[in-house]
């Protein structure tokens, strides 16, 4: 069965030192929660903090990004080989991202072949805006979105994926997805997409997480679903909140 996965992303926030306090404090606490994979994500500038911090214990270490190309004149942008020496995983395709740097479903493909053949795990972002969501267009693009950033990807490498299903519309808003509405996208949509590109038992293996305005209050609801298997999580997992959502998921 798929082990629950709970990522926090810290976004554009914490400076060295409040990144270090953030572990430790937060740290004890997700120590504590069992039989669920944690990983937090902070700024590239706290990589190597963190690391000494989070370093022989369960929780792992995330980039939010990453270019596809190993080196060279690419000002302002962090490789696959840097990544890989302080983390386990990278957030790519986030829709600001998206949104703001003009990533594409085809940038984000590179991205992820990239992660592919250096070993990094990609939590593959998709989503739909509130006017795609409004137009009823939400099975198209996320499933436009999944087979553009997943192409290329070989079944061995397959299981290892984490996708995040997170429409724009509930990221940083407050106003949540519904678990129903969410169940349905994770089951409906991208679960049978990935069945049409790796088969029934590799999709049964990769883990699809809700993001946009998890809380300890409200990740209870999301974790029921049977094909929710985690959450990404931003504003809330600057907080101790973030533990509240790892309990969740282990409950
Ligand atoms: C995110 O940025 O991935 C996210 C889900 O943000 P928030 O939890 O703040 O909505």
């Amino acid at each position: 069965m798929r082990t629950p996965f709970v990522a926090g992303n810290w976004k554009m926030n914490k400076t060295v030192a409040e990144a270090r306090d953030l572990v430790s404090t937060m740290g004890v606490g997700l120590k504590a929660v069992k039989g669920v994979e944690k990983v937090v994500c902070p700024p590239f500038t706290s990589l190597l903090a963190v690391a000494n911090l989070l370093g022989g214990t369960d929780i792992g270490l995330g980039a939010q990004n990453m270019h596809w190309e190993e080196k060279g004149a690419f000002t302002g942008e962090i490789a696959p080989e840097m990544v890989k020496e302080f983390c386990k995983y990278v957030i790519l395709g986030h829709s600001e991202r998206r949104q703001y740097f003009g990533e594409t479903d085809e940038t984000v493909n590179k991205r992820v072949l990239a992660a592919q053949k250096h070993g990094i795990i990609p939590i593959v972002c998709v989503g739909e805006t509130l006017q795609e969501y409004e137009a009823g267009k939400t099975a198209e693009v996320v499933r436009r979105q999944t087979l553009g950033a997943l192409a290329g990807v070989e079944a061995g490498f397959a299981p290892s994926l984490v996708i995040a299903y997170e429409p724009v519309w509930a990221i940083g808003t407050g106003k949540a997805s519904s678990g129903e509405n969410a169940q349905h996208v994770h089951g409906q949509v991208i679960r049978p997409v990935l069945v049409e590109l790796f088969g029934q038992e590799t999709a049964g293996a990769i883990r699809i997480l809700y993001g946009g305005s998890v809380t300890g209050a409200n990740a209870a609801e999301f974790f029921s679903q049977t094909d929710i298997d985690g959450a990404l999580v931003g504003g809330a997992s600057l907080k101790d909140d973030f533990v509240l959502i790892a309990q969740a998921a282990a409950a």
